[in-house]
């Protein structure tokens, strides 16, 4: 397991220019967030919710990989399985950063990815509108109840389990751009030897005082010292 888990969330990709929930731009004000986001949202909103998640599959086609997700692409493969990338992030930008996509553990799902909710079968779709691709119907077994793959709030999140494996034995956690309301980050700093919090700012879901390191400031800029103090435990 690993000695270091970095678990990141929206803040990571905002320089990049992908918008985080809370300084939503205009795109995501067309929409109720309950609406396209929540467990039943694919029952009682179905076409809604679908096209959503398509044009934010389509969003994030131009978007580039920053600093931050390069540094820790790097760190990635030259250390492999004595650091886990961990995010809540559903967009693509760690692996356009050069990291296998079975090197980035997605807890909520992963934007190009869509699932055939009758047999499971997940189809990586690019940046396609998903009714576009093989006529709205999975080659698999043939049904239309095809569905973006991503977790939705209220819904089972199984990648959950891998996070809390690879905490088991972990002596640096590094937090980067999340505000813990959707998974909470305060117990880890508790328990986990070494810790490290950046964010633009204080949230009201995190105690900073139980993190050894804290920065408020850009990922792109915290990511060099944050990059030292991983480079120095697993040099140990
Ligand atoms: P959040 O929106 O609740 O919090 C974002 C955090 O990032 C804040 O604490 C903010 O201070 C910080 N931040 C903003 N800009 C930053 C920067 N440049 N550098 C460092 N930190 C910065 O995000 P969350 O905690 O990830 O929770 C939101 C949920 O929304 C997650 O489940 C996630 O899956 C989903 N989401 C994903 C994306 C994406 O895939 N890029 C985008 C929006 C929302
Ligand atoms: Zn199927």
């Amino acid at each position: 397991m690993a000695r270091v888990v970095v678990l990141s969330g929206a803040g990571i990709s905002a320089e990049s220019g992908i918008s985080t929930f809370r300084d939503s731009d205009g795109l995501w004000e067309k929409y109720d967030i309950k609406d396209i986001c929540t467990v039943g949202c694919l029952v009682d909103n179905r076409a809604e919710t679908i096209e959503f998640y398509d044009k934010r599959r389509e969003d994030i086609a131009d978007k580039k990989s920053n600093h931050a997700h390069y540094i820790l692409s790097e760190l990635k493969k030259r250390y492999r399985g004595d650091i886990a990338i961990i995010t809540q992030n559903v967009d693509n930008l760690f692996e356009k950063a050069g990291l296998a996509h079975e090197d980035v553990i997605h807890l909520h799902g992963y934007l190009p990815e869509v699932e055939c909710e009758e047999c499971g079968e997940v189809f990586d779709i690019g940046y396609e509108k998903q009714a576009d691709v093989f006529n709205g119907e999975c080659p698999a077994c043939g049904s239309d109840m095809i569905r973006p793959f991503i977790v939705m709030f209220g819904e089972a999140a199984p990648k959950y389990e891998v996070l809390n494996r690879e905490l088991d034995d972990c002596e640096l956690i590094v937090v980067i751009g999340t505000s813990g309301n959707v998974i909470g980050v305060n117990a880890m700093a508790q328990f986990i030897e070494h810790s490290i919090l950046n964010n633009l700012e204080p949230s009201d879901a995190i105690e900073e005082e139980l993190f050894d390191e804290v920065y408020y400031t850009k990922a792109s800029e915290a990511i060099d010292s944050i990059e030292e103090a991983i480079v120095k435990l697993l040099a140990e």
